[in-house]
């Protein structure tokens, strides 16, 4: 993850789509509503007061910041939002949710916008983020919850992720961290089944991943 200096003047991305294009909105109001509709959030309700962003512990990390990504739906900026780091970089902690004074539900559109990217064809901007959310979305339909031995054995296998993390250490410090938590009793072996998982298949098949 790199970080960007991303303001909230500089309402622009390199490698979105034309000014023209962001001056209309990739579907004008069409996305505002669309998205209001299926998360049933109210982004018309948002000031830009930037709360959310103050709020949030990632925000170092995305070139688009969280009150942005309101601005942006408002605008209908689709394309800039598909293309952008925060949709795999937020980690659903929904700290923006709470702290708004509007009760707009940040988290619930950035996770709508990241299962709405996962469906698409536009390469990810952090591509090892999105092959992770891939792989827990697999393991939740396989088992109906997630067993973290079986996850990360599942994500290791995904093409060059194993490479790359012998590559840049990230490997041995994986392999430490799962020795202490298997010391503490942390990790299971054989992954537990959820009763419900003819359910969760069910939601996940509607509504194509977006089962948070
Ligand atoms: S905290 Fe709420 S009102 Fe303020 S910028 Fe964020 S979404 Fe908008
Ligand atoms: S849910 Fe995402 S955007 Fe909201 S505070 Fe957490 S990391 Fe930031």
């Amino acid at each position: 993850m790199s970080k960007i200096n991303h303001t909230a003047q500089q309402e622009t991305v390199d490698s979105g789509p034309s000014t023209e294009r962001q001056l209309i909105g990739d579907r004008g109001n069409h996305l505002l509503d669309r998205i209001e509709g299926e998360t049933g959030a109210n982004i018309s309700a948002c000031y830009q007061c930037e709360r959310c962003t103050n709020a949030c512990p990632a925000s170092y990390y995305m070139d688009i910041k969280p009150h942005q990504v309101i601005r942006y739906v408002q605008l209908g900026w689709h394309e800039n939002l598909m293309r952008s780091s925060t949709i795999w970089v937020c980690l659903s902690c929904e700290m923006c949710t709470t702290y708004c004074p509007n009760e707009v539900d940040v988290a619930g559109v950035i996770n709508h916008l990241r299962n709405t990217a996962a469906h698409s064809s536009i390469p990810p901007k952090e591509r090892h983020l999105a092959v992770f959310h891939q792989t827990f979305l697999e393991q939740l339909q396989r088992f109906g919850r997630v067993n973290e031995l079986w996850l990360m054995n599942a994500f290791n296998r995904k093409p060059h992720i194993l490479k790359e993390k012998i590559k840049n250490g990230t490997l041995k410090k994986e392999i430490r961290l799962g020795y202490a938590l298997w010391r503490k009793g942390k990790l299971h072996f054989i992954p537990r089944r959820s009763k419900a998982i003819k359910e969760i298949k069910e939601v996940y098949r509607r509504k194509r991943g977006e089962v948070f």
